[in-house]
């Protein structure tokens, strides 16, 4: 059985980031609802969860700051205990063909979706060997995977993830830690708004995923039934790269 200790969900104020905070507060975790300025989004999945008899707290904090992650931690184990589930989920895209990409937007996709989530295993490893348990899952995409046009920072960030992953899965296996990614396909958000028609097509599922769909997808990874999967990348894509 999981020993007491808290839940971190980075970018949870809204989206698939949301959907799995409220997952993991069902499933019994207290969770830390991380935003960088969707505070009042955030409060809403801390409403949610206590509505359904869980526990969560808003964790404000810019996962790209290096200075973020002993900050957002600290103050979340200060209030439920060591930091035991991390996922990773917080995530921007800021889109071009390659030559029309400026320094900064390669610079801020990488520090958020990449730097951001390294940083905070570092950090939450600390707690998770201490307990000798632990799940960090890591939102990548399957544009890690898969070239799409446009995003050439994103995906390298999401590559990057799916690369960090297994490597850091196999230097804490032996401590019962697991460290797994999540690669989503096309999924209903914020994020996605205005992408449309033509990819749907392109889906043999023919929808788009929800957030519940990929939340199901981290609840088994940061339960204590998967304790033996890890290093993985679970796709979650409704067939789109079968
Ligand atoms: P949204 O844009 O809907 O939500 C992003 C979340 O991340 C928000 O809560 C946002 O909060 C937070 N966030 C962004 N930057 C930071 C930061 N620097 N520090 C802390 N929080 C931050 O995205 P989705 O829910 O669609 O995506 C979630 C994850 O899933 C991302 O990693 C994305 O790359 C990945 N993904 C999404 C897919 C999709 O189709 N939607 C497909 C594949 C992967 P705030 O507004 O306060 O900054």
């Amino acid at each position: 059985m999981a020993p007491e200790g808290s839940a971190l969900v980075t970018g949870g104020s809204r989206g698939i980031g949301a959907a799995i905070a409220r997952g993991l507060a069902a499933d019994g975790w207290p969770v830390g609802v991380n935003y960088r300025s969707d505070a009042e989004g955030a409060e809403r999945v801390v409403r949610d969860a206590a509505s359904n008899g869980g526990r969560a707290v808003a964790a404000p904090g810019d996962v790209s700051d290096p200075e973020a992650a002993a900050a957002i931690v600290d103050a979340l184990e200060e209030r439920f205990g060591p930091l035991l589930v991390l996922v990773n989920n917080a995530g921007i895209r800021a889109d071009g063909l390659s030559p029309q990409i400026r320094d900064d937007d390669w610079e801020r996709v990488l520090a958020t979706n990449l730097s951001g989530a390294f940083r905070l295993t570092r950090r939450a490893l600390r707690s998770m060997m201490r307990a000798r348990y632990g799940r960090v899952v890591n939102i990548a995409s399957v544009v890690g995977r898969r070239a799409n046009p446009g995003q050439a920072n994103y995906a390298a960030s999401k590559a990057g993830l799916i690369g960090l992953t297994g490597t850091i899965a196999a230097e804490v296996a032996r401590r019962g830690v697991t460290v797994n990614a999540v690669a989503p396909g096309l999924v209903e958000t914020e994020m996605t708004e205005g992408l449309g028609d033509e990819l749907l097509r392109s889906v043999p599922a023919r929808r788009a995923g929800t957030p519940e769909d990929v939340a199901a997808c981290v609840r088994f990874l940061a339960s204590d039934a998967a304790g033996y999967v890890t290093g993985t990348t679970l796709t979650v894509d409704g067939g789109l790269t079968a």
